[in-house]
């Protein structure tokens, strides 16, 4: 059998009282295992969370009002991309909602930071993924003086409010802060300027953006201080070693979907009676 959590993960990564500054982007906390134990137990946890996604999808398709929604935050290169595909791409694509959000297009920019956010939200019985998400109105934007403080000040407590409305509305809200040390983003940034397969997710901003690791830092710090609820929990997640990282998402993401407590909907039809309708046919 391949090697357990030996802590919840829930647990270990939740964001309460976390220094930014202190954390150590390369350890494995909740799991004493290296990557060749990781990756055996991500596959086996995979097919658990694959399960648990088929009743969420079979509970939205049978008037069940539940999701859940994953936001995903990190620097350029922190991996969420690796998520997206290896830890989401294991489960039935029709029951996922992906979203990335960029820059704001002309369009967004006439509405309220929330606008392009809130048509965004899971249905029911579905997971949805934000790749970046109302937090980078709040990050970049912050850093970068984008709007005046008085208008980002706000925008913590308005992001609780929709939070709260979400999760009160039956979605199950899990956000995930993710980490690699400088020197690790350095590596991964190279990688992408030496191999052909990678110049397409290189941009020349993202080594700008290196020297505004302090600010973002305080960002970061900010946004745990302040929007890490009940409702809504951050997680920080140590995100140097990608296999990691992918199998402590898959184990939020099997216990976010474990609090549903949902079973496969019963039959709405007489199981005898189709069984011999079936064997007259
Ligand atoms: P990624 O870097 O995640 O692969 P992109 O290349 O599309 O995706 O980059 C998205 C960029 O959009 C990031 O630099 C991010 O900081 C920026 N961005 C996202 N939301 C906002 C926002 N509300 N205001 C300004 N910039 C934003």
């Amino acid at each position: 059998m391949a090697k357990q959590w030996i802590d919840r993960a829930d647990v270990v990564l939740r964001a309460d009282g976390q220094r930014v500054a202190d954390l150590d982007t390369s350890s494995t906390p909740g799991f004493d295992g290296g990557k060749r134990e990781g990756k055996e137990l991500l596959a086996e946890r995979a097919q658990v969370l694959s399960v648990l996604q088929e009743k969420l999808f079979a509970h939205g398709r049978t008037g069940g009002q539940r999701s859940v929604l994953l936001i995903l935050q990190g620097m350029d290169t922190a991996g969420k991309g690796g998520i997206v595909r290896h830890v989401i791409g294991s489960v039935d694509p029709q029951g996922v909602d992906h979203a990335s959000f960029g820059v704001p297009t002309d369009e967004e920019k006439q509405h309220d930071f929330l606008w392009r956010i809130r048509k965004r939200l899971p249905a029911h019985g579905q997971i949805g993924v934000f790749d970046r998400s109302q937090y980078e109105d709040v990050l970049v934007v912050r850093v970068h003086d984008l709007v005046p403080q008085a208008e980002w000040e706000q925008r913590y407590d308005q992001i609780n409010a929709f939070e709260k409305q979400a999760a009160d509305a039956g979605t199950v809200i899990v956000k995930v802060a993710m980490f690699v040390s400088l020197d690790e983003q350095k590596n991964r940034l190279r990688q992408r300027l030496e191999r052909p397969d990678k110049y397409w997710k290189f941009s020349p901003a993202d080594i700008t953006e290196r020297a505004y690791w302090p600010e973002y830092q305080k960002a970061y710090q900010a946004v745990l201080d302040r929007t890490n609820t009940d409702y809504a929990p951050w997680y920080v997640l140590p995100s140097d070693h990608k296999w990691y990282a992918r199998l402590a998402v898959t184990e939020l993401l099997i216990g976010a979907l474990s609090t549903l407590k949902l079973d496969w909907p019963p039959a709405n039809f007489d199981i005898a009676e189709q069984l011999r309708r079936l064997d007259e046919s």
